[in-house]
């Protein structure tokens, strides 16, 4: 049984003003957790829940949304608190109405490009957060490459290997490792990314302004985001076109995409198994022979 009336009370109080919501009304479409909308007449919020020991995922989630919303570049929930409330964990923030996928997809990708100028000294970010279930490690590097091989791609093809996918992939994989910093050559800044930039994490709410939400942000290329837009598309092209019109992608992109979304299709193989496994070694051979 979950305790709403314990919820209600923390949103009460970091809110400081009274919040007695009505029953509260499921939402479907979520990955990862359970959501309602909590409505007391007044206020509408977006409450997610999961099991009490995963309050820090959701903690980083409402610590990514504040990094974005203080930006002021586009839109996303604003969180309002996090807490555990008897065997479970819970994030509120802002209830947005996200209409059927109508929007503006140029102002989206115009948006975009302005939270990308928002940089910061360092790769990384002050703390850790997940992506999608699997923790996504975020400690601060001076260089891009470390960061990338380090706390992305090293990470994840450990993960595989203690889920049991060892052999070509790793033996494969351990060469791009110690090769793949010849595709960086375009001295990207740490900007403000998303994170976990698929088409289901950007909604349009009334009137088509853009909004992005479930965020697994650090600093890093803007390349990465871009290139997960691309991964499973939902984003259209004028998103893109205009994205570049705002800030022009430089030249190599097209094969470090493959190089950043290889990130996400081995979260994927550890998440999921099954065909992934092909996808990651066929995407590590071919950025392989680029680096012939
Ligand atoms: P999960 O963490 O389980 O993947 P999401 O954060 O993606 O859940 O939210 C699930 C769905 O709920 C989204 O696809 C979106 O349609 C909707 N949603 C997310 N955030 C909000 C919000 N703040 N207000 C209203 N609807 C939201």
């Amino acid at each position: 049984m979950t305790d709403w009336q314990s919820i209600a009370d923390q949103i009460a109080t970091a809110s400081g003003g009274p919040f007695s919501p009505g029953r509260p009304q499921t939402v479907g479409g979520g990955c990862i957790n359970r959501a309602v909308v909590l409505d007391d007449g007044q206020r509408r919020l977006f409450v997610k829940l999961n099991a009490a020991d995963l309050v820090t995922m959701f903690e980083a989630e409402a610590a990514g949304l504040a990094e974005m919303a203080a930006t002021d570049s586009i839109r996303v929930p604003v969180p309002v608190c996090t807490g555990v409330a008897g065997h479970e964990s819970f994030i509120a923030m802002e209830y947005i109405e996200l209409g059927g996928g109508r929007g503006d997809a140029a102002e989206a990708g115009r948006q975009l490009a302005a939270m990308h100028r928002c940089t910061r000294e360092r790769f990384g970010w002050d703390r850790d957060n997940t992506i999608g279930s699997t923790p996504q490690p975020n400690r601060e590097h001076e260089d891009w490459v470390s960061f990338w091989r380090d706390q992305r791609l090293g990470f994840q093809l450990e993960l595989a290997g203690r889920n049991g996918y060892r052999g070509r992939l790793q033996q494969r994989g351990g060469q791009l490792l110690d090769r793949f910093g010849a595709l960086i050559d375009q001295d990207p800044a740490p900007s403000l990314l998303h994170g976990d930039l698929w088409g289901g994490n950007l909604g349009y709410a009334r009137g088509g302004e853009p909004v992005i939400f479930d965020p697994a942000c650090y600093y890093g290329d803007r390349e990465a985001d871009l290139a997960m837009t691309e991964l499973f598309g939902g984003f259209g092209g004028q998103f893109r076109s205009a994205y570049e019109d705002a800030w022009p992608l430089p030249a190599g992109y097209q094969v470090r995409k493959q190089l950043y979304n290889l990130y996400h299709i081995l979260n994927h193989l550890n998440l999921f198994g099954g065909g992934y496994l092909s996808q990651a070694e066929g995407m590590i051979d071919r950025l392989l022979a680029e680096l012939r």
